[in-house]
């Protein structure tokens, strides 16, 4: 995946996540407060108004960049920091291996900003995965991620508002897990063919 490649695949997650909308909306009503969807819309709608060019790494910086200051919530600084520190490990054609290390970065990123980890039914349980999947299946099908975030149903939440849903967050996927299965299928789909 070159930067054009990249910018595409950013770009596309526009329209993913206009047509998810009403689906993260309402899992964020069910254990939280219902802004999971028009954060994700709203960020990623920045993104293809605001990032047009560049290298691999300048396109990740400035999608963290605009990310941070578009989403606002808890997920704002935990994806647009690590979109900003992806930036540091990608090559100029990011390949499968590459992006395992972007994964991993990734990871390490949102439990050190996050202060979590595994189990406590967020974003991390999908993306501290991701690069396991693509390691073992050489890809990044969305069955296979979507898996991941089904995970998170019978968690529960410890972290963010939803923890205040308690025993009660049990039965809902986390919204950010499903955001994040989004984001991850679409980089794994630009390292496919190349
Ligand atoms: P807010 O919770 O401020 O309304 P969003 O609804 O946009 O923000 O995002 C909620 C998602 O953020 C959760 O579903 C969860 O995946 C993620 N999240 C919240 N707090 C944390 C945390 N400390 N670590 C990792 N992910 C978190
Ligand atoms: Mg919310």
């Amino acid at each position: 995946m070159n930067s054009e490649k990249l910018l595409k695949q950013l770009h596309g997650l526009k329209t993913v996540f206009n047509d998810k909308e009403s689906e993260l909306t309402a899992l964020d009503r069910e254990i939280g407060d219902g802004d999971h969807g028009v954060n994700m819309k709203r960020g990623f709608n920045a993104v293809n108004e605001k990032v047009s060019e560049g290298s691999t790494q300048e396109i990740l910086k400035q999608t963290g960049m605009t990310l941070m200051s578009s989403i606002g919530g808890a997920s704002g600084p935990l994806y647009g920091f690590s979109f900003v520190k992806m930036s540091d490990a990608a090559n100029d054609e990011i390949d499968a291996s590459n992006l395992i290390e972007m994964l991993e970065i990734f990871s390490k990123t949102v439990a050190e900003k996050g202060k979590v980890e595994g189990g406590e039914k967020t974003m991390y349980d999908v993306i501290s995965k991701s690069a396991d999947v693509l390691r073992e299946t050489g890809a990044l099908e969305m069955d296979d991620v979507q898996k991941l975030a089904e995970e998170t149903k019978d968690m529960v939440a410890t972290k963010g508002r939803a923890a205040y849903f308690k025993e009660k967050s049990k039965g809902t996927i986390d919204p950010g897990a499903q955001s994040a299965v989004y984001i991850i299928h679409a980089l794994g789909e630009g390292v496919k063919n190349g």
